[in-house]
Formats: C-alpha cells, structure tokens, sequence
C-alpha cells in the first residue's frame, strides 16, 4: 500500500532555493521508484527576502500549510541586511519551533572515513553521535526579554517537568532506534552542571526517571564543561546526548567542528506531531546565485526526514531510504571525487547533487 506524505518545503533565502531544489529531485525520485510511499511537496513562502518584498517573515498561510503537512523541510534562512525594525535577526525557524513546540532539536555529528576533521581519529574510530538540545525552554527562557537595570541583568533558566519529560522519553526512544538499528552504543548521556545548580539536579531527577524505564539502555550523567573536553579527546565515545537549550547550543557548534564544518551538518527539530529538517549553515549570501553551494547537508536533513516519517508511520520502506539516502551522500564524500569547493573539490551544486544520484543508483 502507498502511503502519501505532504510535505511543506521552506525554500528560504540566499543558497537556500539552491540546495532545496535538487534535494527535492533526489526525494521525488526516490519516492516514484518506492511502491510504499509517495511524497507531494508545498512550497511555502518565508525568511528575510519575503520579509522584504511583504512585510511579513512567516505569513499565517505559511504556518497554515506547515501545521498541516506530515513534515516539514526547511533550507537556509536569513539575510545580514534584512532584519525587523528592532535589529533583531529573521528567522522563522524559531517560531516554527515555538508555535509548534519542537522540544527537541536533534543534532547528529558523524565523521567517517575520508571525512575530514581537526582531530587525529585512532585507527578504526569514528565519531557517531546524536546531540539533543533542549528548544524550547532552558537559558533562552527569557530569549530578548531579560530584565536589565542601570546595574543589574537577570535572566532566568527555566526547566519543566513536562518538557524535559518529553525530552528524555524522545532521548532514550531515539537510543533503542538506535540500537536497534545496530547502529547506537545503547547509551545516553544527560549533560549538565547538577553540581551547581539546583535547575540542574531537577533536570537530573526526571532523566533518572525515564532511564529506569529502559533498562537495556545505559543511562549516565556527565557536566558540560567536561563534556566539552570529552567530545575532543573520545568523541568516539558517546552515543545519544541530551541536554538543555543553552549548553545544547554550544556543544552543537563543537560538534560541527568536529565534523571540519558545517558542510555536512544536518539537524532536526522534533516535537511530538511535528517535525522541521534543515541543514545548520546559513544562508551564505557570500555564494549565493553562483551554483557553487554544498547541498550535501540539506540531503542529510532530507534523509533524516524520511528516517522520522517511517518511524513515526512504521513505514520500513521510507526508514530504508532514509538509510540509503545517508549512506549514498557518505559514499560520495568518502570517494572524495565530486566534492563542492567547501569541502576541497572543484564541483558545483548540480553536480555534487548529481553523484548522490548517482550513487542510489534508483532503477
Ligand atoms: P547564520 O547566522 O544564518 O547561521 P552565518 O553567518 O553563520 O549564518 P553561513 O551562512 O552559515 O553563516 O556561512 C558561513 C560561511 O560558510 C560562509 O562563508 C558561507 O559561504 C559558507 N557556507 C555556509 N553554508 C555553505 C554551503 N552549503 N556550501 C558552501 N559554503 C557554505
Ligand atoms: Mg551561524
């Protein structure tokens, strides 16, 4: 039976139409040869251009179809010289974080052999983690609103049961997925500075909670700062991480690092109905309208969306293409052949797209 998916494409600003557009060929492609799932794309408008020509950064007729679709792909957004009258940045993406309260946001960092990364890997290594920051909440609580004085600022770290209830439940879901899929360590790791702040211990209590759940997952606890050195000594070592939104945000960026850049880092914002995927570079407007941009992380946003769809529908065909489409951008990268100039090769978009293609080889 073909089950049909909807599926609201944010095609956004600068690179951003540019890496949308062949990864929605590659979908297309993969979905017409599959007799188990069929996609149809919206394309909805948004981001800093829109804002410019309309007044309007994510118009309610966006929202609309993005409420409304089965999952939501979003490329690049955001230009330096648009912003709101107040100076503030445009980007839609955080309000669709917050109206549709995707608690999760899902970073992977992987490095596998003939990827390039600052680290020197012990032979036989490689890094193959999931980071999860806290969105919603955390440190950003009071994100634009904090209460400052002549001589006082204050901010305020909020942590809720409810949320980080959801939160763990999706960590440890994603652990055994993981596992399962004998891909995982069967780990998660809670970080966070329990030592110091109360916020944190309570943080602690509801991870515990849900580690006594699954009992074929190893559960841990480790502080950020340590965290921090870990990932660059024995980044090989962790599994799935979880953390809140601030330290989430940090860490992710070291995880990129680690990964030689933001070229090839996809993420996810989950929640419990609705879901974005979007690469985690910018708009790159320095490149933009000249076809040299890297699509490989909008690809790998791509898969991890079909990863998501077919485990939340039970649909093993979309979690094997999900799989395939992964692997199919790994392969080109570690052939090392047809790589955009980011990532040290002399190719443009079409064509690094094109090897992904290629690479499925789709009958
Ligand atoms: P934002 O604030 O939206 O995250 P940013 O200022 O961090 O944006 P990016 O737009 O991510 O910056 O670009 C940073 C640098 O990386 C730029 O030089 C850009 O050209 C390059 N870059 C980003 N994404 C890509 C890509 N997909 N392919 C090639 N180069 C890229
Ligand atoms: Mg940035």
């Amino acid at each position: 039976m073909t089950t049909m998916f909807n599926i609201a494409t944010f095609h956004g600003d600068g690179i951003g139409p540019e890496i949308m557009v062949p990864t929605v060929k590659i979908l297309r492609q993969m979905a017409d040869a599959s007799d188990d799932y069929a996609l149809t794309f919206t394309d909805t408008p948004a981001g800093a251009a829109h804002y410019a020509k309309t007044g309007d950064a994510l118009p309610e007729t966006s929202m609309q179809i993005a409420r409304s679709s089965d999952a939501i792909l979003l490329s690049a957004m955001g230009l330096p010289d648009v912003r709101y009258d107040d100076g503030t940045e445009i980007s839609p993406q955080i309000d669709l974080r917050k109206a549709l309260t995707l608690f999760a946001g899902v970073r992977p960092v992987t490095v596998r052999a003939g990827q390039h990364t600052p680290l020197r890997m012990p032979p036989g290594h490689q890094i193959d983690f999931v980071l999860i920051r806290e969105s919603t909440e955390g440190l950003f609580h009071t994100q634009g609103r904090g209460e400052v004085t002549k001589d006082e600022a204050r901010e305020t770290l909020l942590i809720t049961r409810d949320i980080s209830e959801k939160l763990f439940r999706f960590a440890f879901d994603l652990a055994k997925t993981r596992k399962d899929a004998g891909r995982g360590k069967g780990r998660v790791t809670c970080v966070d500075k329990a030592n110091v702040f109360r916020a944190f211990a309570f943080f602690r209590e509801m991870f515990d909670a849900e580690a006594a759940n699954h009992p074929d997952i190893n559960a841990d606890h480790a502080y950020v700062d340590a965290t921090a050195l870990w990932m660059v000594q024995k980044p090989w070592d962790f599994d799935v991480m979880v953390t809140e939104n601030m330290f989430g945000d940090i860490l992710s960026d070291l995880g990129a690092g680690l990964m030689g850049g933001l070229g090839l880092a996809p993420s996810a914002d989950i929640g419990l109905d609705h879901a974005v995927f979007q690469p985690c570079h910018g708009s790159a407007p320095d490149i933009a309208g000249q076809g040299l941009a890297n699509p490989f992380a909008m690809i790998l946003s791509a898969a991890m969306m079909l990863d998501w769809l077919g485990i939340k529908h039970a649909n093993a065909a979309m979690r094997t293409d999900g799989t395939r489409l992964r692997e199919a951008v790994e392969a080109v990268v570690a052939s090392g052949d047809i790589l955009t100039r980011d990532l040290g090769g002399i190719y443009g978009t079409d064509d690094a797209a094109g090897a992904v293609l290629d690479a499925l080889s789709i009958a």
